[in-house]
């Protein structure tokens, strides 16, 4: 019998778990501490658990992390890993440094429905949503990692920014932040817990509603026109809708809200689309992340150069818009935005599926 991952508990549930064995309820808080803040990967670590009670859990819960199936460091210190899970399906987790802590970029599904055509992830077939415990996981897997490699620096932040449309999988993802924001776990802060999506407005509310943190929106273009040629279900919504949805989105502590724009040579880094995009964002306090784009060789785009780059970032900071071009971390292992999943989940499926779901230009 498979045994079930007790990470995709929350600690009330863990509690109610400590009710039904008749253990007292600081138990369940015990045991929650230690898989979360402790990452611990086996019952018998809890020394402060009578020996009794660790039997009895390990007989009935699981604390097994995915397996790794490769581990990639570029020079500047990015680490992607490719990660089994329990059903053979493959994922990505990127540990990326920054100047005084690291940021944990985490997968929500396996591959993506959404089907961006910049995106390597979005070429391949997508599997299915991940469990909470899968999510949770890749953060205790990172912590760990560090811890052996003697870091001292913190991972402080995480972003939902791997694979998948983190809102297609809503109610996992709310359950996951819920475990990893509790004061007696993880702790980490809701403004340093980031969900980023292309903008599927009903989520969005909801995701507002129940438990709300930092919001990144993959908005990628200025225009409804330019954005329907990158990203199929911008059709869904205009780019007007969107922004006023980010609008009424709560900022955690006057945190801004953050608009990443890929930027494509020749498809949305003119002069123009830099004035519609200022257009489009005055007057309210968001934050653009220009990304520029990361040549692949499965994708028919190339990047800006570098003045042009430039040319677009001060455009926008000129009209009073923070403006910031994300540094190419893990360009040598193929770890930047859009481009999870590439190596290993291209061979993890039979090639007649891979080939049916590969890039069109149209
Ligand atoms: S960019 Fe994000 S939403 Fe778009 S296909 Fe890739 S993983 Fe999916």
């Amino acid at each position: 019998m498979i045994k079930p991952n007790l990470r995709d508990y929350t600690i009330e549930e863990i509690k109610e778990l400590m009710k039904t064995l008749g253990e007292p309820l600081y138990r369940g808080e015990q045991i929650f501490h230690w898989i979360t803040c402790k990452n611990a990967i086996t019952f018998e670590e809890m020394t402060n658990l009578p020996k009794t009670l660790r039997a009895k859990f390990s007989e009935k819960f699981s604390l097994e992390l995915p397996e790794i199936l490769n581990k990639e460091e570029d020079i500047d210190g990015t680490t992607k890993f490719a990660l089994k899970l329990a059903d053979g399906s493959l994922i990505e987790t990127v540990i990326i440094p920054e100047r005084d802590h690291y940021t944990l970029c985490v997968s929500t599904q396996v591959g993506c429905p959404i089907g961006c055509k910049f995106c390597v992830t979005g070429k391949l077939r997508f599997k299915r949503n991940l469990e909470v415990y899968e999510i949770i996981s890749q953060v205790v897997l990172a912590r760990r990692y560090l811890k052996e490699k003697g870091e001292i620096l913190p991972l402080r932040n995480v972003v939902f920014m791997g694979m998948g449309e983190p809102l297609l999988n809503l109610q996992n993802l709310i359950k996951a932040l819920k475990i990893l924001a509790h004061s007696k776990g993880f702790n980490y802060s809701r403004k340093r817990l980031t969900v980023s999506t292309v903008g599927l407005l009903k989520e969005m509310e909801i995701l507002a509603k129940e438990f709300p943190v930092a919001l990144a929106l993959s908005l990628h273009a200025p225009t409804d026109e330019i954005r329907r040629k990158l990203i199929p279900v911008a059709k869904k919504y205009s780019v007007k809708e969107l922004i006023s949805a980010c609008k009424k989105f709560p900022r955690i502590k006057n945190s801004r809200i953050t608009i990443e724009y890929v930027l494509i040579k020749n498809v949305n880094d003119s002069k123009e689309c830099a004035i519609k995009l200022a257009e489009l964002l005055k007057g309210y306090p968001f934050k653009v992340n220009l990304i520029p784009f990361n040549p692949h060789p499965d994708l028919p785009f190339e990047r800006p150069s570098s003045d042009k780059i430039e040319r677009f970032q001060k455009y926008l900071l000129s009209q009073k818009i923070l403006t910031t071009v994300r540094k190419s971390k893990g360009l040598m292992i193929n770890a930047a935005c859009g481009q999870l999943g590439a190596k290993f989940l291209k061979y993890s499926v039979p090639d007649s599926m891979y080939k049916k779901t590969a890039f069109r230009t149209s």
